[in-house]
């Protein structure tokens, strides 16, 4: 249940802070609004500052021997009970949700039910921490491996997703033995705070969680910076990563960053062309383009542009917009002004570009109650050319380009031509060009005939080059960002040896 505690008013949300619901420091405030209807405040967030931030490490850091001395398994107890409750209380976190950050209920009750088999998933490792054990090199010695906790976790979330990634990170790293401070979106804080207040709920001891809102420039880099957080996580966008990850290097860190996407969607001569435009219609539009794993870009074979262009405007131009609590929606607002104007203004860059087409869309959206929020037309832009901006930088909104090719090797070529490597996919029937796309796509994810989107938790997720830094969240993966390896050697010779002396 959200504790009543954690409001000051009824829309005056507090910092939870070794276990207490906290004003911060300075006393101001960020609005959370509806962004499918501005004039609706869902409620005012802490703008947290260093000192909110330093407060809330201490009270990790004083909350750590005693979690990490608890037994796993026990751990595990209070997460399941975690997940009981984001079942109960999941259609009303997915409405929060909706009203917090746009995107349509069905979507939402998704992210929800992510946080859900995130938790249940993961909390399972508490029986399951497994470590090896090995023969050493000397005589009557042995050896064990085991995974241990890393300290205090610092957390940093985007607003896309603002329930399931936030549980990606507090879930693994809470079964691992961390304490953690999280700094949630500041334009979806709302959700986060539901899956905080369901943590507390389930009997997370005081300290153990802690969670600042604030900006990512002020509470965001205090977190990073901070000499008491030994382990950052961040998803974000790649630019900001990067400084996250710098920052963490001069503190020697141990990070993990998943960042941008640009993803693909190469469709090949012999394709089914039906299923291929639901998968680019739900891929390009979904959550109005707004996932890391969103298909901004078709590779399509040149005999089926035509055909396929013609098929997917028909269908963008037919989804309807609005709010996402109406069943009717299909598309819901983009997040805030400034991703709007960011989107416009690429519409306008690939409009300028050489011989873009803009097909359909191209616009914001401020029919009726629509001018109330940040709605922008589904975009197909065609005869776009590899190397155009639209088609390299991420536009993180409804937009998509659409590219010819004349080949697979052609296509590959395309798909692998952007700094990032997240998510790509292949409409074929031909299962050998299916395994040659997959195997020579540089991205951490890869569909077959699906779309670019849709992860499943016990399953590796993150990206190659400037989308990630190498690790993965999902599946046991996880548990190597948050845990780190102890060796221990065990002589029962009773005697020096002295070939451990030799190889010294
Ligand atoms: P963002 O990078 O603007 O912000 C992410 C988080 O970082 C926010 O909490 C923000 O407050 C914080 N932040 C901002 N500046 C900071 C600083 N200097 N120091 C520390 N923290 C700071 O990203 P966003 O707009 O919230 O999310 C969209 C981006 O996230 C897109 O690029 C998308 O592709 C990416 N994303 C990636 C994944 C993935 O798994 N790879 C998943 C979801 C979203």
């Amino acid at each position: 249940m959200a504790k009543p505690a954690s409001k000051v008013r009824a829309e005056e949300y507090r910092n939870y802070i070794g276990g207490k619901w906290v004003a911060p420091s300075t006393g101001r405030y960020i609005e959370n609004r509806n962004p499918a209807d501005t004039r609706e405040l869902i409620g005012r967030f802490p703008a947290s500052t260093a000192d909110d931030v330093d407060r809330a490490v201490k009270a990790a850091a004083a909350a750590l021997p005693a979690w990490r001395k608890t037994p796993a398994p026990r751990r595990a107890e209070i997460l399941f009970k975690v997940g009981e409750i984001l079942i109960q209380r999941k259609e009303q976190f997915a409405r929060d949700m909706t009203r917090e950050m746009g995107k349509v209920l069905k979507e939402t009750r998704g992210d929800v039910q992510e946080a859900i088999d995130m938790t249940y998933y993961i909390a399972g490792e508490g029986r399951r921490l497994h470590g090896f054990t090995t023969k050493a090199e000397l005589p009557n010695k042995t050896a064990h491996c085991s995974r241990e906790p890393i300290g205090v976790a610092g957390l940093i979330t985007p607003w896309n997703f603002p329930m399931a990634i936030p549980s990606w990170k507090i879930i693994p790293a809470l079964v691992c033995g961390n304490t953690v401070v999280i700094k949630p979106a500041e334009d979806t804080p709302l959700s986060t705070y539901n899956l905080v207040a369901a943590c507390e709920q389930a009997g997370v001891p005081a300290g153990v969680l802690n969670i600042v809102s604030g900006l990512g420039e002020e509470a965001g880099a205090a977190l990073v910076d901070h000499p008491g957080v030994r382990l950052v996580s961040f998803t974000g966008s790649t630019d900001v990563g990067r400084q996250v990850g710098q920052s963490a290097a001069l503190h020697d860190k141990i990070c993990s960053l998943e960042m941008g996407g640009k993803n693909v969607i190469m469709i090949m001569d012999d394709a089914d062309l039906d299923l291929a435009v639901e998968g680019v219609l739900w891929g390009a539009f979904g959550t109005s383009g707004q996932r890391c794993t969103a298909a901004s870009r078709v590779v399509i074979h040149r005999r089926l542009a035509k055909k396929f262009t013609g098929m997917l405007v028909d269908r963008a131009k037919s989804l309807k917009l609005g709010d996402g609590l109406d069943s009717k929606t299909d598309v819901g607002p983009v997040i805030n002004q400034e991703a709007l104007d960011k989107i416009l203004g690429y519409i306008e860059i690939g409009q300028k570009e050489d011989r873009a087409r803009l097909m359909c869309g191209g616009r914001r959206a401020e029919k009726g109650d629509l001018k109330y929020g940040y709605f922008v037309e589904p975009t197909v832009f065609a005869d776009v050319k590899p190397n155009m901006r639209i088609a390299q930088e991420e536009i993180f909104g409804p937009v998509v380009s659409i590219i010819e090719c004349r080949s697979l090797d052609e296509a590959i070529d395309i798909a692998n031509g952007v700094r990032y490597g997240l998510s790509a996919s292949i409409y074929t029937s031909d299962i050998n060009r299916a395994y040659r796309a997959m195997e020579d796509t540089a991205t951490g994810i890869f569909y077959i005939n699906a779309s670019t989107i849709g992860a499943e938790v016990h399953l590796p997720f993150g990206g190659t080059k400037a989308t990630g830094n190498g690790h993965r969240e999902g599946g046991t993966q996880v548990l190597d960002i948050f845990s780190e390896w102890k060796t221990v050697y065990v002589d029962y010779s009773g005697k020096l040896q002295r070939a451990q002396i030799d190889t010294e």
